[in-house]
């Protein structure tokens, strides 16, 4: 009978893909997939350890599986993900119960540890595997999705050259490569026979794609590749940066109707004395220009960002200069986070470092800020009538649930629907909107495709 192996997933959707690659080596080779903790003999924990939160998220679930390996029939615990990668010697050193440790360049590695693990008979042979995060050596590879089937994040590149001072991900997933266009388009042709009907493009930062590869930006010629070799009906795009949105790629988002109008595009913070600090590239003049440009050249487009609160040195004019940006632009979609003094990055060594609770009084207002302009856009959308992408039927309040061009899966809002028959996820439903409540929208579908 196959060795039964488990997976924790953690952090990002880049995190996540690299699961589903591992999930498709180790069932190729042979062992079963369990989602039951409880009977697998080996769990593989993808962490993540991009700020504090997240990194004590990974530990506290390290420890929970070193738990069952105490009490129950596990055998072997391997740790992988950013986590692995930047504390590969204390988790020997302070969890004894893992087994093995693969670095972020190593997913590739992974059924080798599991071999390893499961022949180890008892004796102590906790292992590392680490090449070099900056290897180009198999960026991506065939998955197994952990996605609904009819949504899949696509990852186009590794690692990040940006290197804000607040982040340790350079430190950790190397510097940034990009995939062969070739090798994308096929993926993108894999994830459409799959049955997927949105794919999301991500990477640390997708608009510098090809840089390092072609010697320019071309994620513009990539996204017109995929949308030429497959009819997937919802490409979307998350991680942009502001410097580089260029004319080429403002055009296709404009022209290309699979390409949704729908850009995320974090900015962190709007004080050019801030963002200076923050080594964010381009200013606010460059940040003002870009939310215009996109604003005038594409009608309706929905714009995501994220502000961080609470940066080493900000004051209140600062503050004051971000809530006023945030007031005057009305994003549709805000995420904001307070400042992370992670160690290992610049920022964290900077002098006038705010307290906690003056961070979090910042992230307050902002988000008070942003839920008025929020609920103000959701009101305007009583009455219209919205393609949304059904996820499922929730019994409970004996309604379907989905997303619309403007949701993202797992960050933004859904839509509540009621219809005449049960409809199946992954199919496209016209929803005339009739109410608000809180930040989701609830409606009735008037427009859906026979089963
Ligand atoms: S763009 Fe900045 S915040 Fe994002 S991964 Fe790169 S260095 Fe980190």
């Amino acid at each position: 009978m196959a060795f039964k192996v488990g997976f924790v997933s953690l952090g990002c959707p880049k995190n996540q893909l690299d699961t589903e690659v591992m999930l498709h080596e180790v069932a190729e080779a042979g062992y079963q997939i369990t989602p039951d903790e409880t009977e697998a003999d080996v769990i593989i924990i993808n962490t993540c350890a991009f700020i504090e939160s997240a990194k004590k998220e990974s530990i506290d679930n390290i420890l929970d599986i070193a738990w069952l390996k105490k009490h129950k029939k596990l055998r072997g615990i391997i740790v992988t993900g950013c986590l692995s990668e930047r504390y590969r010697e204390e988790i020997f050193k302070e969890i004894p119960e893992v087994d093995a440790v693969l670095g972020v360049g190593s997913i590739h590695h992974i059924v080798e540890a599991v071999n390893a693990v499961l022949t180890k008979k008892g004796k102590k042979s906790a292992r590392f595997f680490s090449c070099d995060p900056n290897d180009t050596v198999k960026l991506g590879g065939d998955r197994i999705l952990t996605t609904p089937e009819y949504a899949a994040y696509l990852k186009i590149a590794e690692g990040c050259d940006n290197r804000c001072t607040y982040c340790a991900i350079p430190g950790i997933r190397g510097k940034f490569r990009s995939r062969p266009m070739e090798d994308i388009v096929a993926e993108a042709k894999d994830m459409e026979s799959l049955g997927v009907k949105e794919l999301t493009i991500v990477a640390q930062d997708i608009t510098r794609y090809g840089q390092d590869l072609y010697g320019s930006y071309k994620l513009a010629e990539l996204l017109h590749k995929i949308t030429e070799a497959t009819s997937i009906p919802w490409i979307r795009l998350l991680y942009c940066y502001p410097d580089k949105i260029t004319d080429e790629l403002v055009a296709e988002i404009r022209d290309n109707p699979r390409i949704l109008k729908y850009i995320d595009l974090p900015m962190q913070h709007i004080s050019d004395s801030v963002l200076k600090r923050m080594n964010r590239h381009g200013g606010s003049a460059l940040i003002r220009e870009t939310v215009q440009k996109l604003r005038r050249e594409i009608p309706g487009i929905v714009i995501r960002t994220t502000f961080i609160t609470g940066f080493p040195g900000e004051t209140d004019e600062d503050f004051n200069e971000l809530c006023a940006f945030v007031k005057e632009n009305r994003f549709e979609r805000v995420g904001v986070f307070t400042y992370s003094q992670e160690e290992d990055t610049p920022a964290a060594a900077m002098p006038d470092q705010i307290d906690e609770q003056v961070k979090q009084d910042r992230m307050d207002v902002l988000m008070r800020e942003q839920m008025a302009i929020s609920a103000e856009l959701n009101r305007a959308m009583v009455g219209k009538t919205i393609t949304v992408l059904c996820e499922d039927f929730d019994p409970v309040s004996e309604a379907h649930f989905g997303r619309s061009a403007a949701d993202a899966p797992d960050i933004d809002g859904k839509i509540f629907f009621r219809a005449k028959h049960r409809i199946a996820p992954g199919t496209f439903v016209q929803v005339h909107v009739d109410e608000i409540v809180d930040y989701d929208l609830y409606g009735t579908a008037v427009v859906v495709p026979e089963a």
